[in-house]
């Protein structure tokens, strides 16, 4: 299937009510360019210089989300355009992103990366900081960033009983969190191209599918 067809299909079969991130990092304007044509709008990349760049040259009717580490000092230079930033995982963002978002009178919409994977060296909080932080004084300040949900990623692992508990763990923070932030709080992104499946019956309304739309990245 080519990128445009690849698109379609899955636009035909996610179900209601779970959104497609189609996740362009590395792959060229061109790519991009074909799978617009075949209807999708949002697309996610991980770092700035690339994101900058592919915004200036593309349609400004796309949706585009940062999914990858970001720098604080990196944050100015997307605030003004980005629809969502996935990958928000440490105090010190959230309030950068705030005082970005408030210098140019904008709220910013964002996820909170919450680490569930077995490895070490996945990024994002830990989930009782995150609470702890959430309660605090400081981030009751927060006014001009929305936070919509969480993100996650399993452990990278063919065996589906841990990738199947790693999302249920964040659906169940998910979920824990929603009573605490009601209605725009409506997001749950987990899911790639190898387990958006299980993600999705584990109740994602987000995946963020690259390498099987746009093949693999070198
Ligand atoms: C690269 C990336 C994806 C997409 O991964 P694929 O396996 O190519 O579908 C999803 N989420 C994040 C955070 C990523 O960095």
């Amino acid at each position: 299937m080519d990128i445009g067809e690849k698109i379609k299909e899955l636009h035909t079969s996610l179900p209601q009510g779970v959104e497609l991130v189609a996740v362009s990092k590395f792959h060229p304007v061109e790519a991009i360019t074909k799978a617009y044509e075949a209807g999708q709008r949002i697309f996610g990349e991980s770092r700035v210089q690339e994101l900058l760049v592919k915004h200036e040259a593309l349609p400004k009717d796309i949706e585009w989300q940062m999914i990858g580490h970001l720098q604080t000092n990196k944050v100015r230079a997307i605030v003004p355009f980005i629809s969502l930033i996935q990958s928000v995982d440490s105090s010190r963002l959230m309030e950068c992103i705030n005082r970005e978002a408030e210098r140019i009178g904008r709220v910013v919409d964002i996820l909170l990366e919450i680490h569930v994977a077995q490895e070490e060296s996945k990024s994002g909080w830990d989930y009782d900081e995150l609470v702890a932080y959430l309660q605090s004084e400081e981030a009751a300040t927060l006014h001009n960033i929305r936070i919509r949900g969480v993100m996650g990623m399993a452990t990278n692992t063919d065996n589906e009983t841990v990738v199947r508990a790693d999302f249920d763990r964040l659906a169940s923070h998910y979920t824990e969190m929603k009573q605490h932030f009601g209605g725009e709080f409506n997001t749950l992104s987990m899911g790639m191209s190898d387990d958006y499946m299980i993600a999705i019956e584990c109740g994602s309304t987000m995946v963020r599918i690259g390498s099987s739309i746009f093949g693999n990245r070198y």
